[in-house]
């Protein structure tokens, strides 16, 4: 099992030899050193700090150089973790307080500071902090709920690969996320050390030898956990094994990290993605509040590197699921270069029933947006089958019916309009 900890995750950029070609990275011998090197400066990436980012590390972390805070490895080494870290900072509930004491195994808490400084201090219902601090509900099982909802498991073709779909399979990379958010569909998997679930180079090499095997398979989603939180030189090791499969067409990547440690996207790291194109890119957006300049920083840098972006955001309740804060949210994206892709509804995944909407609440949504502004910004809103159905997708219905060789569609405003279809018979269930 990888361990939790971000040195075992994360060699130094700096400090790596160059392997001989096609070895395997070696995660012992490239792990990081985590102390300062004496007489050598934190490397400072020219890396935006809002006014508000700022005022917060003053205020909370006095001793720490803008160069430290934009330093993603003093990110990672600096998450907040325990309740005795919290406590200074955010004015805890005493449900927050009990649900963060009472925390084990999978899904654990972490925050990275820079994040940290987006929650609000004294509001539990301010979204970002719903989102990413605990409460007792959390604990429930709610009806129909499972902790693997979408049967990834069964789908495992070996440990880590998922190959649902005929032509693509999902490439589970790490269990490692910078900042967990609470709920998580992988909750099952992520932030445990030694538990069930493993993640190592060895694994990689072994799924990379399945889609080897299968000349069907054209696209690999990279995925986790967090595929942005391993470092350059092993990420790049990984994308080289894969790009070296001759069928394997069209590589992506599902990341939260632009979001959550805007600062991880170097200009070194983006240099290094661009070899591997076409390489897409779903970041994982929930609230407009994340569009900061951090955030919108890394995501130039991901697009000025040729990366197309799309969004991914999950529909919650008390959270999202409003249209002025979703029309907010899918404006920015735009601002942001960033194509918003898919609006999901809620997983069933154990202990999520506080965060999840009717469904009719996503249909509204998407009502509300469409016609009403872009069709850029019109993300395409589904459900993900349990139990391994697959993505289906949901819109409101716009037909009206039918009047003999005329189909009779509801437009975005509610005016009716007919569509000539003769010898059709769609609508006509619906007669008039
Ligand atoms: S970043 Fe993704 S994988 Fe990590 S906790 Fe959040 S939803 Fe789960």
């Amino acid at each position: 099992m990888q361990s939790e900890e971000y040195r075992a995750e994360e060699p130094d950029p700096g400090s790596i030899m160059r392997r001989p070609e096609g070895a395997a990275p070696d995660i012992g011998a490239s792990m990081p050193s985590l102390a300062r090197v004496p007489g050598r400066a934190a490397p400072i990436h020219r890396f935006p700090i809002s006014a508000h980012a700022q005022a917060f590390r003053r205020r909370f972390y006095p001793g720490v150089t803008a160069g430290e805070w934009n330093d993603w490895k003093w990110q990672v080494r600096n998450r907040i973790r325990r309740l005795a870290e919290l406590e200074p900072i955010l004015d805890l509930t005493d449900d927050e307080r009990a649900a963060i004491a009472a925390r084990t195994g999978s899904l654990p808490i972490a925050i990275t500071p820079y994040y940290l400084s987006l929650l609000s201090r004294e509001d539990p219902d301010q979204p970002l902090r719903r989102t990413h601090l605990p409460v007792g509900a959390e604990f429930v099982t709610g009806p129909g709920e499972a902790p693997d909802p979408l049967g990834e498991d069964h789908d495992m073709a070996v440990p880590g690969l998922v190959h649902r779909y005929p032509d693509r399979v999902l490439f589970l990379t790490t269990g490692f996320c910078s900042t967990y958010c609470r709920y998580c569909t992988r909750s099952r998997m992520v932030g445990e050390t030694n538990g069930e679930y493993s993640f190592s180079t060895s694994q990689w090499e072994r799924a990379a030898q399945y889609i080897e095997a299968h000349p069907e398979i054209r696209d690999c989603l990279l995925s986790g956990g967090d595929p942005l939180s391993i470092g350059d030189d092993k990420l790049e090791w990984l994308l080289d094994r894969l790009r070296s499969i001759k069928h394997l067409q069209f590589l992506r990547i599902g990341t939260k990290i632009p979001v959550v440690m805007p600062q991880r996207i170097t200009k070194s790291m983006t240099r290094m993605l661009a070899r591997f194109h076409p390489l897409w890119m779903s970041i994982h957006f929930t609230h407009p509040d994340e569009l900061t300049p951090e955030t919108r920083e890394a995501c130039a840098r991901l697009a000025d590197a040729g990366i197309p972006l799309g969004s991914q955001t999950v529909l919650l309740k008390g959270i999202n699921d409003s249209l002025p804060v979703m029309r907010d949210l899918m404006h920015g994206l735009l601002m942001a270069r960033v194509k918003p892709y898919y609006l999901y509804q809620c997983d069933p995944v154990s202990g999520s029933a506080h965060f999840r909407t009717s469904v009719a609440a996503g249909l509204e949504i998407i009502r509300g947006l469409r016609g009403h502004t872009s069709g850029y910004a019109v993300p395409q809103f589904v459900i993900d089958a349990p139990g391994g159905g697959g993505k289906i997708p949901l819109l409101p219905d716009y037909l009206a019916g039918r009047e003999g060789d005329d189909l009779l569609l509801e437009n975005f405003e509610g005016g009716l309009y007919r569509y000539p279809d003769p010898g059709g018979t769609i609508g006509a269930d619906r007669p008039r």
